[in-house]
């Protein structure tokens, strides 16, 4: 029992309120330390080993993970001065569905994790769908069948690894995505957990029972015995073994990094979108305890579970955006930086009729055309480089508008709030514009570190730090709000360009895979 200063016995949370944040993502590890207020106060940061074996494959050493999120942990408090007794709590948010397989008694993985990335499996999900398994899926995991979630990646590793299928069924081998990983090193190998949300995109999760669905084991041929336990978002995921930071650090929220940045958004009533704007988009809705099933191909999920109740979200990835300015700058040379862009798209008055669709990689949602190719359209002799800047930064505000307006036909209105994070929103222009061709108020917070902010929220939820979402949505700090300020005639006029130039590009327009 930890004492005050006035001797009196004291809670380990009102002691110590630092909450510290793990964001394990796809291409670095990250760790932020926040205070009892929800503000920042260090940080660490490594880059992550990405491994290309072949065509299409995607990989990760788990050793990597693992080595590079102790240092990030041990450096922000170095960073910070503190020891291990002052966090509270530990929350982690994580790259989703990569997949790793490890040893029960060793710790020691199997094989390198396969990455979300990775289209390996892209020919047995091919022969799943053509023997008539998507409906099964898509009404018990919300999602459709593709590489992208685990369930393939796992099945592959149980056929590939010598020795893996029924060392698997004795019960030798744990399976988790990188949450699940990550908990049974930092516990020690304790625990084998992973949260409902991770869970929920794994594509053996039956989202209506939110329980692992047997039927799917079955279809994927897993094992129960190498499946993780299910917890809420908010729970008692074990301590730290004391040997890594000096102490025991409990472990008290954990969310795949995309419902961490909901959470973080303070997004916590239906009919909210937080839009996430990296190399691609994320837009999460917020769709309360109605499990809404897409017309529109966006994928069910959760938004998160607390305290045993789930709620759900619907979920919209678009795969390039940041990447076009990347593009701009790096390929085209027309940028020396990326927030130049601002500046260059407000020289010239309008985009002059100019469309940059960044389909590099195929389009996403609302789309799925894996096979469509980025393309510019509406070229005069007028154009410039600046229009070509500006259409690539407009092309941020229509993809959006293609994922609200989807989200907006499903749920039967529109969204009630668009809050934005993401390195590119640091630019003010794209802002305005998303505000704009949205018709919506855009909202900007204050941390813009969202994923790694909803872990903390969550932990400090864990450990009692906060009282409830009411208290976190309280902490939330706004830093900017846009207002739309263009006319509906204008808006509708700009976006019906963008609708035409996108059906120019569309390889095959019904869609087939992800
Ligand atoms: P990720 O986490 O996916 O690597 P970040 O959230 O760090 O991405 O965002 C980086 C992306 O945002 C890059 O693609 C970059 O081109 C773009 N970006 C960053 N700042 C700006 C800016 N001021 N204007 C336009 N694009 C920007």
């Amino acid at each position: 029992m930890h004492r005050g200063l006035d001797g009196a016995p004291r809670s380990r949370a009102v002691m110590t309120a630092y909450i510290l944040a793990i964001d394990q993502g796809t291409t670095s590890s990250r760790a932020i330390l926040f205070d009892a207020e929800g503000a920042p106060v260090a940080r660490a940061q490594r880059e992550l080993r990405q491994a290309y074996p072949r065509d299409g494959w995607v990989e990760q050493d788990p050793e990597d993970i693992w080595t590079d999120t102790l240092a990030v942990v041990r450096e922000c408090l170095d960073r910070a001065g503190l020891a291990a007794e002052a966090v509270a709590a530990i929350g982690i948010a994580n790259q989703r569905e990569t997949t790793v397989l490890w040893e029960r008694a060793t710790g020691r993985p199997v094989h390198n994790a396969i990455v979300w990335q990775d289209r390996r499996t892209v020919e047995l999900c091919d022969t799943l769908r053509e023997a008539g398994h998507e409906p099964l899926v898509r009404a018990r995991t919300g999602l459709l069948l593709d590489p992208y979630f685990s369930a393939t990646k796992l099945r592959w590793l149980l056929d590939h690894v010598p020795d893996d299928r029924s060392r698997a069924a004795a019960g030798e081998l744990c399976f988790g995505t990188v949450d699940s990983f990550l908990l049974f090193r930092l516990t020690g190998g304790a625990v084998h957990a992973a949260d409902a949300t991770n869970a929920a995109r794994t594509m053996l999760f039956d989202l209506g029972a939110q329980r692992w669905g047997p039927d799917l084991l079955d279809l994927f041929a897993v094992p129960a015995a190498v499946l993780p336990t299910v917890m809420d978002n908010c729970a008692d995921f074990g301590t730290t073994d004391p040997a890594l930071f000096g102490a025991a650090i409990p472990i008290a929220g954990m969310a795949g990094d995309q419902h961490a940045a909901l959470i973080g958004q303070a997004c916590f009533e239906p009919g909210m979108v937080k839009s996430t704007y990296g190399t691609g988009c994320f837009a999460l809705v917020n769709t309360g305890t109605d499990r809404v099933f897409s017309d529109h191909r966006l994928l069910t999920t959760m938004a998160y579970r607390i305290n045993g109740r789930p709620t759900y979200a619907l979920e919209g990835s678009v795969f390039s955006a940041g990447s076009a300015i990347q593009w701009l700058r790096d390929e085209l040379g027309l940028l020396a930086h990326a927030r130049d862009s601002a500046a260059m798209a407000a020289s010239v008055p309008d985009n002059g009729g100019v469309y940059l669709v960044p389909a590099f990689t195929g389009l996403g949602a609302p789309y799925w055309d894996a096979r469509a190719r980025g393309a510019i359209l509406g070229l005069t002799r007028n154009a410039s480089a600046a229009h070509l800047v500006r259409a690539a930064l407009e092309a941020q505000g229509y993809q959006t508008r293609d994922l609200l307006a989807a989200m907006a036909a499903d749920m039967g209105g529109p969204p009630r709030a668009l809050r934005v994070d993401g390195g590119l929103v640091e630019n003010d222009w794209v802002c305005a514009f998303l505000a704009d061709i949205n018709g919506l108020p855009v909202e900007r917070p204050a941390v813009t570190e969202t994923t790694a902010q909803g872990a903390a929220y969550l932990a400090g939820l864990g450990v009692g730090v906060y009282t409830d979402l009411g208290a976190v949505a309280k902490a939330w700090r706004r830093e900017r709000r846009f207002e739309p300020a263009m006319t509906v005639a204008e808006r509708d006029r700009l976006y019906a360009g963008w609708t035409k130039a996108v059906g120019r590009v569309l390889h095959d327009p019904e869609g087939k895979e992800l």
